[in-house]
């Protein structure tokens, strides 16, 4: 909670304004009773009129202003604690954005929205809380106890014996839910990963039937939030009762031992009336205070679970000295790279070592799980290299900032990724200042610029989320077009190829020749047929290089190769 505190400093003036407003609106509390005991006992029981009237006008005074600052207090709460959750979100968000694939692997994406959303939610709310409770909690139960003593120092005895019973029966009902508070969340958790993968495996649990199972799945977690936030409804349901019990037998005892000291003629009726509030009011604020322990452990989750997130630092981060390479051909190295994901037993590459030249056309080719796509991964710097190194340029990646290295980069993920928006945006995204001339050549090149035109607002048609309006196929093509609009100096397609049909596959590959001619392209592909032209062809195998060579030679020499090629092609086009 202390960690995050930080976040409230842009908003210090409102916070100022609060704790200001509220001091204001404490002692115009305090104050009342008095006054109101004077117009009692020399006002009424005196029958002088013209008193009443004037201590009553102040009484309105009193109340109007401390309303006021009531009001105003709330206001700027409100803002700063709103402004303290904008600030907090924005922060974890660029903070996240910056993560590498382990991290988000550590955490989840699920956790990371709720943590984003509802976690940073609670917090903001105990802020508010605790910017309206901090000033007026203490004040009213100190200024309380001292005017309490003032009218009646001997009937001032009752708050010795009830504040700590008070405390107690607070402390009894609501300790033993403390922990609930973090368990609430994780069940929060739960409920969402349980719908994420729902929603977005809609299609596999229909084909496979699962419907019965997942809405099992559902409401098992869904049930098990609903259990643990009933048991903290309990606990809180039986909290105003018993306070509610413990004021009115106070009050009781007040008027009881205080109308024995009326009729000893030691205490006034106008007193005994402000004894009664006083002693309310500091009832009011010991339940504040103990509302308060109560609500600080549900933010401390929240804290915690946000703290975490902001102190997880990405492992890949920029050199602190570091220099943008001053070549610029688009030269790719791989020096004896081993690398292996955290975890895992097995290294996903190991002692691989390759140059791809500019103006040339890598091709790797290997079966699933022989580490292709990690090769390629490795490039732009999602993973670091655990031994050996990945030099672009001349330079190895680890020594030049990421954004210098991706400004390089022209990528194509293996599953194509667009966002909600019109297609001119998801190409446009690859080079915000893209002409319109160079996204449709973008598009002619990546062979989508036929099927744009045939949707109803060509370019400006909308995709819907995850692009699921158009087919893999020309979802690749669109990560394509976005890939090349940049003009990198080095191309990295990731089995891109193998979404297309033969035909469009090779005219893609056509005109990407021309295209990327004085480029490094460095392609990863299932089929023998998009790899065949490749000016030098690296063939993978449990993450090692079996193979490096251009078609021709590679069948002569590579055993890998070679079954790779006679599992595809007939005997006539291998001749
Ligand atoms: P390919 O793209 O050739 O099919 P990958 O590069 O995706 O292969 O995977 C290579 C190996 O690394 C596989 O054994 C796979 O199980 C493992 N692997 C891939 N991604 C991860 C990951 N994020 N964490 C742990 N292991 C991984
Ligand atoms: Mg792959």
């Amino acid at each position: 909670m202390m960690k995050l505190k930080r976040f409230l400093r842009p908003y210090r003036t409102f916070v100022f304004m609060v704790l200001v407003l509220t001091f204001v609106q404490s002692l115009a509390t305090l104050y009342l009773p008095n006054l109101m005991s004077d117009i009692v006992d020399k006002g009424i029981i005196k029958g002088d009129v013209s008193y009443i009237i004037r201590i009553g006008f102040f009484m309105l005074g009193i109340t109007i202003l401390g309303g006021i600052a009531s009001v105003w207090a709330s206001y700027f709460a409100a803002k700063s604690s709103a402004g303290f959750g904008q600030v907090l979100r924005s922060r974890l968000f660029s903070h996240v954005e910056k993560f590498t694939l382990a991290e988000f692997d550590q955490l989840g994406t699920s956790s990371l929205i709720v943590r984003t959303t509802n976690d940073v939610m609670q917090v903001q709310q105990l802020v508010n809380m605790m910017l309206r409770m901090m000033v007026m909690a203490p004040l009213t139960a100190i200024g309380g106890i001292i005017m309490a003593v003032y009218t009646d120092a001997k009937l001032s005895l009752i708050i010795v014996v009830v504040i700590p019973v008070l405390s107690l029966a607070i402390y009894g009902i609501l300790g033993p839910g403390m922990g609930l508070f973090r368990t609430m969340q994780k069940k929060v958790d739960h409920l969402n990963r349980v719908l994420r993968e729902n929603l977005t495996g809609t299609r596999v649990i229909r084909s496979f039937n699962r419907e019965a199972f997942e809405i099992q799945r559902f409401d098992q977690a869904n049930r098990d939030l609903t259990d643990v936030s009933i048991r903290v409804y309990k606990m809180m349901a039986a909290m105003m009762p018993v306070v509610m019990l413990i004021m009115n037998i106070s009050t009781l005892a007040i008027v009881w031992f205080g109308g024995i000291r009326i009729n000893d003629g030691t205490l006034q009726v106008g007193n005994l009336m402000a004894f009664i509030q006083y002693v309310m009011q500091i009832m009011f604020a010991v339940m504040m205070v103990s509302m308060m322990a109560f609500m600080i452990p549900r933010g401390q989750a929240s804290a915690l679970r946000i703290n975490e997130a902001l102190a997880m630092h990405p492992e890949i981060v920029d050199p602190v000295q570091s220099q943008a390479s001053v070549d610029h051909s688009g030269q790719v190295e791989f020096r004896d790279v081993t690398f292996r994901y955290p975890g895992a037993e097995e290294p996903a590459l190991s002692h691989v070592s390759f140059i791809a030249q500019p103006g040339q056309i890598t091709a790797i080719i290997g079966g699933t799980g022989s580490g292709k796509s990690t090769l390629i991964n490795l490039i732009p710097r999602f993973h670091d290299v655990d031994s050996g190194s990945v030099v672009v340029d001349g330079m190895d990646v680890r020594e030049m900032p990421q954004e210098s290295l991706r400004a390089k980069l022209g990528y194509v993920p293996q599953r194509a990724v667009l966002f909600t928006g019109k297609i001119l945006d998801n190409i446009k995204y690859g080079k915000e200042e893209a002409t319109e001339v160079e996204i449709l050549h973008a598009a002619e090149v990546a062979q989508a610029a036929e099927f744009i035109a045939a949707m109803p607002d060509g370019f400006h048609s909308v995709i819907s989320q995850g692009g699921a309006n158009i087919s893999g196929g020309q979802k690749q093509r669109l990560a394509i077009a976005r890939a090349l609009v940049r003009k990198p100096e080095i191309y990295l397609f990731d089995d891109t190829f193998s979404a297309l049909d033969y035909k469009t596959d090779a005219q893609l590959r056509l005109a990407l020749r021309q295209e990327a001619e004085a480029a490094t392209v460095i392609l990863v592909a299932q089929r023998v047929s998009t790899v065949i032209e490749a000016d030098q062809i690296i063939v993978l195998d449990e993450g090692r290089v079996v193979g490096v060579g251009t078609h021709k030679s590679l069948l002569q020499t590579c055993a890998v190769y070679q079954e790779i090629v006679s599992s595809q092609l007939s005997p006539e086009e291998i001749a």
